[in-house]
């Protein structure tokens, strides 16, 4: 009788046993515990509302493995690691919870959303998807077998492995000229290979890169295959778009950096997303389901900074906390 008793209590209070697979009741559940999710934990909790942020791997996004952030206004030098950490302990200070589980899908029910990961079910009024992008792979044949024995698509978590070596970047954009950057001061060489001749980069990183004794850039230029000995990467075929001549350079390391892409298919019945499988949503952060937000770079947008991730998890919360007072 008394476990009876104390089964029914626990059901009623909802979020007491998580291990059991019961329904736990929030106000908020975001997705993503990086910039946009935890910014909007932050916002979600300040506004009185009880927030579950769910992570499928570690904290912080794309910038925990950034070395310095400097473009975040009021900041004027910060590790990513410092920056994604200080955002956590923000949001747990204030009460939010953090679990490091896997959605697998989110319902929409009449009066709630229920999000279903791999070790449990929860429910809330409102759901915020912050599910970030990962890193685009190149598709080329031997990339997959070669991850992590020389790709990489991590300059500042892998660079250190290739010391007095010679490595190659691919992209154009901020991230492939920053981990050249970064590159450049720990290896022998760093070979910039871009499929055109004008950078995506701002100019300030392209003026950092440009007159660096040790940098060669290869424009025009593509990857077109993967070269091995011992089962590690041994060179890169280059081709050149312009000439139509093939390059082959000897590297120990390739960081892609070729720009992100989401993955949002988990979401696609309840979020309708663009072509590229971006979550369709406006500055408002509202999706095609009321009660759905969508923050972060994995929404329609066409500026993807640490500074709009944040303003992102704001709006986003604000409007899922008005969404949870009226419904
Ligand atoms: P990105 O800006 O989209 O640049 C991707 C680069 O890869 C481009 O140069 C693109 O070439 C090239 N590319 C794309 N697909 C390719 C393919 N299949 N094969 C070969 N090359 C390919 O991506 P990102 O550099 O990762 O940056 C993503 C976002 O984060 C951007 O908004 C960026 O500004 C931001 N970010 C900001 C900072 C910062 O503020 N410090 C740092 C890092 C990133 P094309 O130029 O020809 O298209």
């Amino acid at each position: 009788m008394l476990q009876l008793f104390s089964l029914i209590v626990t059901v009623l209070s909802r979020d007491i046993l998580p291990e059991r697979g019961l329904y736990m009741d929030y106000d908020v559940i975001i997705i993503g515990a990086g910039t946009a999710g935890l910014s909007a934990a932050i916002y979600t909790q300040r506004a009185g509302k009880k927030a579950l942020v769910l992570e499928e791997n570690a904290y912080g996004g794309q910038i925990i493995n950034t070395l310095d952030v400097e473009n975040y206004p009021g900041i004027a030098h910060i590790s990513g690691f410092d920056f994604a950490t200080g955002l956590l302990e923000q949001a747990q200070n204030l009460g939010a919870k953090v679990e490091y589980e896997e959605v697998l899908r989110v319902e929409n029910q009449e009066d709630r959303k229920v999000v279903h990961t791999q070790q449990h079910t929860y429910s809330a009024k409102a759901v915020i998807l912050a599910t970030g992008v990962t890193r685009r792979k190149l598709n080329i044949p031997g990339e997959a077998e070669l991850t992590g024995k020389g790709v990489s698509y991590c300059a500042t978590c892998d660079g250190a492995f290739y010391r007095k070596k010679d490595v190659a970047v691919n992209g154009g954009g901020n991230t492939a000229l920053e981990d050249a950057a970064f590159l450049a001061n720990i290896c022998r060489k760093v070979y910039i290979i871009h499929r055109r001749d004008q950078f995506r980069a701002d100019e300030a990183e392209v003026a950092g890169i440009r007159g660096r004794d040790n940098v060669e850039l290869v424009l025009n230029s593509t990857i077109s295959a993967l070269q091995s000995e011992e089962g590690k990467l041994s060179a890169v075929v280059t081709k050149d778009k312009v000439t139509g001549a093939e390059r082959t350079i000897s590297v120990s390391g390739l960081f892609v950096a070729i720009g992100q892409v989401p993955s949002n298919a988990a979401f696609k019945d309840v979020a309708e997303q663009d072509p590229a499988g971006y979550i369709i949503a406006g500055e408002d952060c509202r999706t095609s389901t009321p009660g759905i937000f969508a923050a972060g770079d994995c929404r329609t947008k066409k500026v993807r900074q640490l500074t709009t991730a944040a303003a992102d998890g704001a709006v986003a919360a604000l409007a899922a906390c008005s969404y949870v007072d009226e419904a």
